[in-house]
This record gives C-alpha cells, structure tokens and sequence, in this order.
C-alpha cells in the first residue's frame, strides 16, 4: 500500500496545482526558506487536451490513414480528427451523462475513431481504458468490472465478443458502436446503444475543456496477466505527456511530420507505444491496419501506401519476413522499424537489414508507458564491428528512466556488462503503484515494488558502462541447471538463426539430475525435416552455445502458442508439456 506520508504530499500538490496553472508563488514551503530564489517560470499543467489542440492547430494537415481491405483507405486529417474528438466529448457528457473521472473504454481495433477516443476521453477529465480484445472472455470481465466502465466504445466487428459478455459488466451503461455492421446482439443486454457516427453529428466543435491538473488519471491499461490477476496501470497526463516527447526524441523514434508510420502494435498494448500521443505532438503521419493484421494485408498496405516508419513485437516481423520471401513487394519506403515487447531476434534484424529495413530495438513495458531503452549504436561503434552487437542489446536508457541491477541477495550490481541481476527502475513515466478498484487506494505488491519504490521488472540482465542494457531473460523463463543459469532466449535466437527453423520457444523442464534442463520446442519451415542432432551441432558448432547449455529434449510444434499481444506464451507451453501434450525426443 501507498504509505500515508505519499498521499499527503500527493493531495498537497493537487491543491497548489489548483491555486491556478501560471501562479508560480504556489511553490512549495520547502522552497520558500529565507534566502530562497523562487522559479520564475510558468506552471502549465502537461496534459493530453495540450499535445491534442497542439497537433489539430500546428499539424493540421498530417493525416491518420485507416487501412479498410477495400481500394482505398480512409484519410483523415488532424484538423478533421481534432474536430470530431470535440464532437465525440459533447456527445458523450451531453447525450451519455459522462463526467470527470468515468472510465470510458475501447474495444477497438487501430483507427481513426480509436485516435479519437484517445484525446476525447482524458481532454474532458475522464479515463480511457483500452480493453485488449484478444484476451479471454473471463479476463475482459473481471477487468472491466474492477475498472468499473461506464462507457464501451466498440468496433461494430467486434460486437459479437462483446455483446454476450454485457450482462456480466453491470457497470456499463452505454456501448457506442463505431463502423457499419448488425446492433441486434446488443439488444436486451441492459446497455443502451448508440452509433458512433450518429452520436457525434451535429454536436458543437468547441468545448471548454477543463483545466486539468496534470498528475490525474488520464487512460489507463491492464498488464496481461500471465501470473495472477490483471493489474491496472493507470497514466497520469502528465506521464503521457513527458513519455510523448521521449518517443518523439531523435535518441528514440526521432520521427517528423514527414514520416508516416504503420503503427501495427495495437492501441490497447501500452497505448499503441505512445505514438498516437507522439505523433500529435510532432505532426508524424499514421497508417492505421484497423483489423487486418495479417502478413498479406501488411504487406500490401506498405507497398501502397509507402510508411517509412512501423512499429510491433517480433512476431508479426517473422510473419511479415515470411510472406515478403514468398510473395516480395516494394518495401523500400519502410527505413525504420522499431521492434519491442520481446527479444529481437538476430536472425531477423539481419534479415531486415538485408531488405532495407533497419531494425530499431528497444525495451519496455505496460508499466514503464513503455518506453524505457532503445538501441542506437553509440557514436563510436557506427560503422565498426561492433555496431550490430549494440543494435542488438536492448538499448540505452531513455533520459529520466533511472535503472539498478539487484542480485539476488538484494545486493546492488555494478554496471560492467557482466553482472547479471534483476532490473529495477523507476522515472516520471514508470508506475508506481497498481489501480485497486474505484474506492480503494493503489496497492504496491512486495514482488513488483521495491520497499524505496522502485519498479521491480522481472526482467534479468546486465547493463554496461556506457548504460546499455542486455537482457538474458525474464526471471520466470530462465533455467535453473545444477546451479547455473541458462538463458532461454540466447538459444531461441540461435535456434532461430537456423535456415530450417521458422521458430522457437525454450522453456525450462524439471530435471532429476540438475533440477531444470531446457526444453527446445521448435517450428519448421515449408518443406524441412526434423533433424534434432543436426540442430544440436549447429547450436554448438555455429552459434557457440556451451555445450552444458545444449538442449538434449526437442519436440516439433505447428506454432509456438502466443499470449494476446503477440508474444511467446511460455506458460501454454509449459502446461502442454506437463500434461504430457507434447512429443518430445531426447537425443
Ligand atoms: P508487456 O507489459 O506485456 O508489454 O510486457 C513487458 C515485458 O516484455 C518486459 O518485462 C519484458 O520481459 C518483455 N520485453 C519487452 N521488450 C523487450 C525486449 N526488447 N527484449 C526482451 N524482452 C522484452
């Protein structure tokens, strides 16, 4: 729990920031002891109504394309976006009775309206919740119960995952449908139902928006989940705001209004990365997938429409790299990719590479807004040997992330490129504590949070003297060998490097001798046979790997099960391999 001395000082600087936003004498006692020189600057809070009026007055004319299936997308300018935002907050304290502090969530895919919602919902003092739509039915409900949503904003495509889901949501009044398609599932469930497009024509295109204070809540997201209950994170405006300019920083993803990014990593996994915030504030063009995600439309949505910049986890890469082999298109718009949300693989970044696509790692979390490192070489090593090892890492710390390494023993680690511990860190963007409900206070669990309240990531690594971390695992998926510690994801990636493999998942299985010994679950590639001892040799004679380290159980899967943000989900291979699911070969 937050201690009492936290929120006491949290409610002193809510009042002060109430005094009123230019009233620089509202600085605190501390600083007004004898002698004291007083700031002379401006306190105007940093909010999201800030980066939205910012982007509809200054960029006006950079557009949000939405990707339809049809011959031609949807454009949208800012200006017109902005206006509808306007439109959509009328709508929803006028017509639907929202006011400050309701949560108002989304069950949308990425578009133009999503974007809407986005500056619509915090600029009136209310909450966005982004609702992941690929989770299961019992998580949706407990998550959007413990939030306890007044509003869904859904996509009329997905109405069917919703609609038998509302009798259990007693919190939900109203349910607005954006895009064409059948209402009727939704009749009878106690929800009234609007249109969206309807609910926003002819409303004013002004409104007075509200001077928030910049540390209220503004969206909010819950982690997935692999462990436990979802836990809610909610962001501050001022968070967002801080968090916008880091992404939009040349170090991070240094993009401009004359860039236009294919923005594939959804909005409801950490606010899409922050970039529909960021690219308001810097006038960068969106191309929005909306529902086709798949490695054809992409595809085909590049060689089109001609990004320069994409953003998503390693997966959809591997599909994309394995459609582009079969099927090649003009890619050569897309100069920049920023692969996160789990290891890149090396294998892939080369392969990128090889296209043109340079890869651009980086490191984050739901907690961290995500931003928390990205990988560009130092000065020093472009062009060198060396630069490919750095982009590999996952990257330097974002200014205003602090990061520690704990050993086990709760020890502090040095940053020597050697010592391997947990990665605590904490900054302006990185949560401090976990929603609880609407009437409880935030709660700070002992295994998330460090008793002087730092982050506690679960994530284990080293970091180096210049600040570069490199992470060898989550602290759940590493195996545990007769003492020693195998990464899983180094011999993912090596087994990945393998023409033969398209991918790999390795997990630790209980072992009599050392404990736990790795598991290799391997996918093929069209037309390759399973040759376990050939893929042994390789590990050790072309990647390197110790030979203590080397797999001696393999299986063959059709895919490696995926959690509901595209990632690896190790605990679904797990279970398969406890329940005896798996056919696994010991060399
Ligand atoms: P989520 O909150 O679902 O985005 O998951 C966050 C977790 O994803 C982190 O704690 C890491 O374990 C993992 N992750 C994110 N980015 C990377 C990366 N570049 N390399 C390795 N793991 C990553």
């Amino acid at each position: 729990m937050i201690d009492h001395h936290d929120l006491v000082t949290y409610r002193a600087v809510c009042a002060q920031n109430q005094a009123g936003p230019f009233d620089f004498t509202a600085q605190g006692d501390d600083a007004r002891g004898r002698d004291a020189v007083l700031s002379t600057m401006q306190d105007v809070p940093l909010t999201v109504t800030r980066i939205l009026t910012h982007g509809v007055r200054v960029h006006g004319r950079s557009q949000i394309i939405t990707w339809t299936g049809e011959a031609e997308p949807r454009r949208r300018s800012f200006a017109e976006a902005g206006e509808r935002a306007v439109r959509l907050a009328n709508a929803l304290r006028d017509e639907l009775g929202v006011r400050e502090n309701d949560r108002v969530a989304t069950l949308m895919w990425n578009n133009a309206e999503h974007v809407e919602a986005y500056f619509a919902v915090p600029s009136m003092g209310a909450v966005l919740h982004t609702l992941n739509l690929r989770l299961p039915a019992e998580q949706l409900v407990w998550i959007v119960n413990h939030a306890a949503d007044r509003v869904v904003v859904v996509d009329a495509s997905l109405i069917p995952l919703l609609a038998p889901l509302l009798p259990k949501l007693p919190t939900v009044e109203h349910v607005v449908v954006s895009g064409p398609g059948d209402r009727t599932p939704l009749e009878g469930t106690g929800a009234r139902v609007h249109a969206y497009e309807e609910l926003i024509d002819g409303r004013p295109t002004t409104y007075d928006w509200p001077e928030l204070d910049e540390r209220r809540a503004a969206a909010m997201c819950y982690t997935s989940g692999t462990t436990g209950d979802p836990k809610g994170v909610v962001y501050s405006h001022r968070s967002i705001y801080l968090h916008s300019m880091q992404v939009n920083m040349t170090e991070s993803m240094g993009l401009t209004d004359q860039d236009l990014s294919l923005v594939v990593v959804p909005q409801f996994h950490v606010n899409a990365w922050g970039l529909p915030h960021a690219t308001f504030m810097s006038g960068i063009n969106m191309l929005m997938p909306d529902r086709f995600l798949q490695p054809g439309p992409l595809a085909e949505m590049i060689e089109r429409e001609r990004p320069t910049h994409a953003a998503a986890v390693p997966t959809i890469w591997q599909g994309l790299l394995a459609e582009l082999t079969a099927r090649p298109r003009d890619v050569s718009s897309l100069v920049q990719v920023t692969i996160g949300g789990a290891a890149c693989p090396p294998s892939l970044m080369e392969s990128f590479d090889r296209l043109g696509m340079r890869v651009c790692h980086a490191w984050g979390m739901t907690e961290t807004s995500p931003l928390g490192t990205v990988a560009r070489p130092p000065a020093h090593a472009v062009g060198t040997d060396e630069e490919f090892g750095y982009r590999l890492t996952q990257g330097r710390f974002a200014a205003g992330v602090e990061a520690r390494l704990t050993g086990p023993g709760g020890e502090r680690l040095p940053w020597d490129g050697t010592s391997a511990g947990e990665l605590e860190v904490r900054g302006p963007w990185i949560a401090g504590a976990y929603y609880n409900g609407p009437d409880a206070e935030p709660f700070r669990p002992d295994d998330k949070f460090s008793a002087d309240g730092w982050l506690k990531t679960g994530d284990v690594g080293t970091i180096s003297p210049e600040g570069f971390l490199t992470l060898t695992d989550r602290a759940k998926d590493v195996i545990k060998s007769g003492g020693e510690w195998i990464s899983s994801v180094e011999l993912e990636n090596a087994l990945m490097s393998h023409p033969d493999v398209a991918e790999a998942a390795v997990i630790a299985v209980p072992d009599d001798k050392w404990g736990e010994r790795p598991l290799a679950t391997v996918v093929l590639r069209e037309g390759a046979a399973a040759d376990y001892a050939a893929l042994r040799a390789f590990l050790e004679e072309e990647c390197g790997i110790a030979r203590w380290q080397l797999p001696e159980r393999w299986t063959i899967v059709e895919a490696v099960p995926k959690t509901s943000v595209g990632k690896f989900d190790k605990k679904v291979l797990r279970r398969w391999y406890a329940d005896g699911g798996l056919d696994v070969t010991r060399l």
